[in-house]
């Protein structure tokens, strides 16, 4: 799931993880948790979140090649919020690389104008509170998802398997389009 903030990944990818009974692995709430819990982690972690600011690859690829290994042993997992580098990509790419009939499948871009995404933001910020959904860190944020993670699209497509989908109607026809383009593709 390739969006950026307040484009809905994670909403989306909470219902594809019921509907199809897969992991959802969301690396924002993971280092979230690490940081609740003070671990050495989040201490690390902390003050990247606060800036809106990516954290290093060392903080953050074994906890996610854990979870993916784990889902890969189950039933499967929907990325949210992972990659967001060409370096992570490439990370992801690697960690199933060699296990046999396991790929990354659809590569969902959830395509969302940046006004909308400002004001989604905001109204979130007085829903949940994220310290990071404050108006400096948010243009931050975007501003970050544009130089870092808007290249990934382009490396998906030329590898035949993004998909952009228009994140601005309501959730619902949102969730019925993703579904029933994972269907027309196999993959339920
Ligand atoms: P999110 O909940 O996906 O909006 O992520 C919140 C914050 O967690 C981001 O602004 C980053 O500081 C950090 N984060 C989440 N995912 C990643 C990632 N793949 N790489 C680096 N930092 C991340």
């Amino acid at each position: 799931m390739l969006a950026p903030p307040g484009a809905g990944k994670g909403t989306q990818a909470d219902r594809l993880a019921a509907r199809y009974g897969i992991e959802h692995i969301a690396t924002g709430e993971m280092l979230r948790a690490e940081v609740a819990a003070t671990s050495d982690i989040g201490r690390e972690a902390e003050s990247y979140l606060a800036r809106g600011d990516l954290v290093p690859d060392e903080l953050l690829l074994d906890l996610v090649a854990r979870r993916v290994l784990a889902a890969v042993a189950a039933n499967g997992y929907v990325l949210d919020g992972f990659p967001r580098t060409l370096d992570q990509a490439e990370a992801a790419h690697q960690m199933v690389a060699n296990l046999d009939g396991v790929a990354l499948q659809a590569a969902l871009h959830l395509k969302v104008g940046t006004d909308e995404l400002r004001s989604r933001l905001r109204a979130r910020a007085a829903s949940e509170g994220r310290q990071d959904d404050i108006d400096g860190t948010i243009e931050h944020r975007l501003d970050v998802f544009h130089t870092q993670t808007e290249p990934l699209l382009e490396y998906y497509r030329s590898r035949g398997i993004l998909h952009v989908i228009d994140g601005e109607r309501h959730p619902d026809e949102v969730t019925d389009e993703i579904m029933a383009l994972l269907e027309s593709l196999g993959l339920t």
